[in-house]
């Protein structure tokens, strides 16, 4: 009798320890799917997608309570001639350093850095001003300019990026992604038509 219970002991606490491990597994397995499913696999960035949900959330949220919103729409110079001259790989490389630089602009947990596309990033912030967005836009540039990338096509002789701004302040709530997207996107075309390297604030009498 005390034998086969030793036995029904160790063959329990053998399926619990199983048990276990799968579960562990199982939760492990999850934690790397909702990784890849929100991040971008070169820059380890948020990908489009969970910026698409990001600021479809945050629009709502500030057009409830009137508050701001802001994007800026960053995109590496010359990189195609970067590419032309370095390699792909390179090129990769570089998209990992800038994507890191960019980190800087996340100071509030709602702020979110991400990958928009090729070699195109975004950054939403919430409640910051264009006065504030500017500042943090030109950080974002002096802090690729100070990676000091060379790259001999680029007249500064290293990797510089350019952004484009769209503030809403407040936020309506007719304002769609598309609006501060096509915001932001238009202030880069200025940008780079200015010169590169440098911050464009979208005013929508200028434009
Ligand atoms: P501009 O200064 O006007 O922005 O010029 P550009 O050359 O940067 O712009 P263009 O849109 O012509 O080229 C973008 C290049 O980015 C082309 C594409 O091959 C490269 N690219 C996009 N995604 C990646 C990537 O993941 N890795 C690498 N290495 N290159 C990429
Ligand atoms: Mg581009
Ligand atoms: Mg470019």
């Amino acid at each position: 009798f005390g034998t086969r219970l030793i036995v029904q002991i160790k063959l329990r606490v053998e399926a619990e320890r199983e048990a276990n491990e799968s579960r562990a597994r199982a939760e492990y397995l999850n934690h790397i799917l909702q990784e890849m499913a929100t991040h971008d696999g070169l820059t380890g960035l948020a990908n489009r997608r969970c910026f698409d949900a990001a600021i479809s959330r945050e629009l709502q949220r500030a057009a409830r309570n009137k508050s701001s919103l802001t994007l800026l729409m960053i995109d590496v110079d010359f990189f195609k001639k970067y590419n032309d001259t370095y390699g792909h790989l390179a090129g990769d490389a570089c998209l990992k350093q800038i994507a890191n630089a960019l980190k800087i602009a996340e100071k509030r947990s709602a702020d979110l850095v991400a990958r928009f596309g090729g070699e195109e990033f975004i950054v939403m912030l919430p409640d910051c001003d264009a006065q504030g967005a500017v500042q943090i836009a030109e950080s974002i540039l002096s802090e690729v300019r100070a990676l000091a990338i060379p790259h001999s096509v680029n007249p500064q002789g290293i990797v510089t990026v350019s952004a484009g701004i769209g503030v809403l302040n407040p936020v309506g709530s007719s304002d769609t992604p598309d609006s501060i997207i096509g915001m932001a996107d238009k202030a880069l075309y200025q940008a780079k038509s200015n010169g590169r390297n440098q911050v464009y604030l979208y005013r929508m009498a200028t434009l």
